[in-house]
């Protein structure tokens, strides 16, 4: 049994889960695995009818990449299998992981912490649900931007409002195309609601080590939080 850890962060759109990800990716040294990295990257390199066959039915790619588009989940067995590939192939590597955005429905969950489990062993899992208002959700996403070169996110703050380029590597800010538009936004939130929260009664009937943290105030005071509830050492 191994004894690395995976560090799952949850929470709706805007909660900053990919921005702690980065911190714990940092400080800790664990390995960001970005759910919506692996869809982007899937999103841009297939061609015209590419699919997959998942239990007997098609998941083509071309379907899924409209319904990210427009803020609306991807095929939860779609996204499964892309991410499960993945994270063999991180555990055979000998990677601690941080994940944000996944899983993301309960269908995921269902699949994904089984065999994290089994990887990673149940006492070396903990998962942090990051709460924020959603007001705070739509007022943080309607804002923020990325880096176009590192997808480094920009949070909108008074330090940062007239930043145009990456402080990091000097690439020019962008938003994220069609994501943070507030109607989508709202669907992404909807969507949370409807399909990620159950997870965390998945979680605590499974006897999963869940941890609540405030998702509200500065970056570094959350990053705090999450490192005190969660028991994880800098
Ligand atoms: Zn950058």
């Amino acid at each position: 049994m191994s004894s690395k850890q995976v560090v799952i962060l949850l929470g709706p759109p805007g909660a900053g889960k990919g921005t702690q990800a980065s911190l714990l990716s940092e400080k800790l040294s664990l390995y960001y695995f970005e759910t919506s990295k692996i869809l982007e990257q899937s999103f841009k390199s297939f061609k015209g009818s590419d699919s997959i066959e998942i239990d007997g039915q098609q998941y083509y790619f071309q379907d899924q990449s409209d319904k990210w588009k427009k803020g609306i989940l991807c095929d939860p067995p779609f996204v499964t299998y892309l991410v499960k590939e993945k994270l063999r192939d991180l555990e055979k590597r000998g990677e601690d992981i941080v994940l944000a955005g996944s899983p993301r429905t309960l269908y995921e969950a269902k699949k994904l912490m089984p065999l994290l489990e089994e990887l990673y062993g149940k006492e070396n899992i903990k998962t942090v649900l990051i709460e924020i208002s959603p007001e705070e959700s739509l007022a943080r996403n309607s804002k923020r931007r990325i880096c176009s070169l590192m997808r480094h996110p920009i949070l909108y703050n008074q330090e940062t409002k007239d930043l145009s380029h990456c402080p990091l590597d000097g690439s020019p800010l962008v938003k994220r195309e069609g994501l943070d538009d507030p109607a989508v936004i709202k669907v992404r939130w909807k969507e949370y609601q409807e399909r990620t929260l159950p997870i965390i009664d998945y979680l605590k009937a499974n006897s999963f080590n869940l941890n609540k943290v405030n998702g509200e105030g500065s970056v570094a005071k959350v990053f705090e939080r999450i490192l005190k509830t969660s028991g994880l050492k800098e």
